[in-house]
């Protein structure tokens, strides 16, 4: 049973995610435990319980000592996740950690994406090519993250090596769009059905890694589109909890990239920005609480990939919000992240100049 006052929220993963989460847990005065290893950064602001996330066993013992259970990654075998209180629920987590899954649920919901292919053999590449084109990006079905797991393609003769370099699991092969812009939309959907949504979000990517997230895109057009599209998601997978979901923009249209069952990297700007964080959010909804205002200020996120910059470096800028997750840095790991008023636009012209060269 929920205990109404103070409900006991476990999260699977006990990384940055989970460390934002604990900390928007502790303002609304939600419990969030973590289920993790020693040393996780979450660790910082909430308990983290040693548990192996690959043993089902393990992880319906944790399970069992909260009211109910959400995710800081996809990357979780559906097979572990199966008879849990889970939010969202099971069959969203499963389509959103299958990128062939995800992009047939698309099409399902009427929604565009980039022409793709599976390929399961290196045999497949000539039929796959001939949906594609070329060039092409081949991406594992699952466990792919900040461009991990992807290879491009010029011509049917790097195929072998692509093929090699994933290692020979299970792909997909994706046409490469030609974007005006890549785009997110976040929404939150509670257990009664409502549904609050951030406004768009412009991202920039290098190197498959999210650098920088500005909000709002302003379009209405599209920013209307994106809601349509969510809705039919949420309600078709009864999801509860926050959505991400990636899209190319390409003239008037929107073309899904991929979907995330979870607070999302694109809206940690929200913490500062938004009446109500995704974070928040999120806990509210899972809790069954009444979603809050996503009202927002114009804010722009740079991630801090490698390394944080000096705390006498960001001090010096009265304007700029500091995350560092307390993680070791290592080249190509997200570590943090800063947030400033997009009106600043000196101070984010120069750190997005230092944090991304
Ligand atoms: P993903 O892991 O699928 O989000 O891919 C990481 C990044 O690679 C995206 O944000 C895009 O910048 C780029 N990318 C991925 N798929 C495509 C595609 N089909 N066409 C063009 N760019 C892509």
């Amino acid at each position: 049973m929920m205990n109404r006052l103070r409900p006991r929220i476990g999260i699977l993963g006990a990384g940055q995610l989970a460390l934002m989460l604990a900390q928007a847990g502790a303002a609304l005065d939600v419990e969030v435990i973590c289920a993790g290893q020693p040393g996780d950064c979450a660790e910082q602001v909430a308990e983290v319980m040693s548990v192996d996330l690959d043993d089902a066993e393990e992880v319906a013992g944790f399970a069992a000592q909260v009211d109910l259970v959400t995710i800081e990654s996809e990357n979780i075998h559906a097979d572990v996740l199966q008879g849990l209180n889970l939010y969202p629920n099971v069959r969203a987590i499963g389509i959103a950690q299958d990128r062939l899954l995800e992009k047939r649920f698309f099409h399902e919901c009427g929604i565009g994406t980039a022409p793709f292919a599976y390929v399961d053999r290196v045999e497949d590449f000539k039929r796959a090519i001939e949906v594609t084109g070329l060039p092409a990006i081949l991406k594992t079905r699952r466990m792919g993250y900040d461009g991990k797991g992807q290879v491009r393609l010029r011509d049917l003769a790097d195929a072998a090596a692509a093929w090699d370099e994933v290692g020979g699991v299970p792909c997909i092969l994706e046409g490469m769009v030609r974007f005006d812009a890549e785009v997110s939309l976040i929404a939150a959907r509670g257990r009664t059905g409502s549904i609050v949504f951030y406004p768009l979000i412009k991202n920039q990517h290098s190197e498959g890694i999210l650098r920088t997230s500005t909000a709002p895109f302003v379009d209405a057009k599209l920013q209307q589109l994106a809601e349509k599209y969510l809705v039919v998601l949420l309600e078709k997978l009864d999801y509860v909890g926050v959505l991400a979901v990636e899209f190319f923009v390409v003239g008037d249209n929107l073309l899904a990239n991929e979907m995330a069952p979870r607070v999302h990297n694109s809206g940690h700007w929200t913490i500062e920005g938004s009446e109500t964080s995704q974070f928040e959010n999120h806990l509210r909804a899972i809790a069954g609480m009444e979603l809050g205002s996503t009202d927002s200020r114009p804010m722009v996120m740079l991630n801090c990939i490698g390394s944080m910059p000096a705390e006498y470096e960001t001090a010096a800028f009265p304007q700029v919000f500091r995350h560092g997750y307390g993680k070791e840095p290592r080249p190509g790991r997200k570590v943090g992240h800063l947030t400033l008023p997009a009106a600043e636009s000196m101070a984010v012209a120069e750190w997005q100049k230092r944090l991304q060269g």
